[in-house]
């Protein structure tokens, strides 16, 4: 396969997340208000609570599961393109409780930041939008 889609970075960002928002919604609010449409993003920090999915391959469905409690985030890592015509970020989330017990997943609504530091980086490149794939029920790229 050869890859084709070359980006290019053109803007960074370092920011600190609002105590007690929504952490999801916050990144697509601060991604579709500042115009990023393709991009990366990784932060650590720390919730309040959390909720994160996993993707049942044969039901086809995200199972999701509440950690009702405190955690460090060791790592979110995640990207930005378009669903449906807006910025849409997609990130997976490392989370480890006062053990070092980890849990980890596909990023969603309902996890509540308590400190949260951010970079963003934007691309510039050809327009990466959302489709539904047949093969894995899920929302990809079109591009290889
Ligand atoms: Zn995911």
């Amino acid at each position: 396969m050869s890859l084709q889609n070359e980006v290019k970075k053109s803007r960074s960002f370092l920011f600190r997340l609002p105590h007690g928002c929504d952490l999801l919604q916050e990144l697509n609010r601060l991604c579709s208000e500042n115009g990023i449409t393709l991009g990366r993003l990784e932060a650590i920090g720390a919730v309040q609570s959390a909720q994160i999915g996993f993707y049942d391959q044969t039901t086809r469905v995200y199972e999701f599961m509440t950690l009702g409690r405190s955690l460090e985030i060791v790592k979110l890592t995640g990207n930005v393109s378009l669903k449906d015509g807006k910025p849409f970020v997609h990130a997976h989330i490392a989370l480890a409780d006062r053990d070092g017990t980890m849990y980890g997943g596909h990023l969603s609504e309902g996890t509540i930041v308590f400190a949260c530091e951010c970079l963003l980086e934007s691309f510039e490149g050809s327009r990466f939008e959302r489709q539904p794939d047949s093969q894995t029920g899920l929302s990809l790229w079109s591009k290889a």
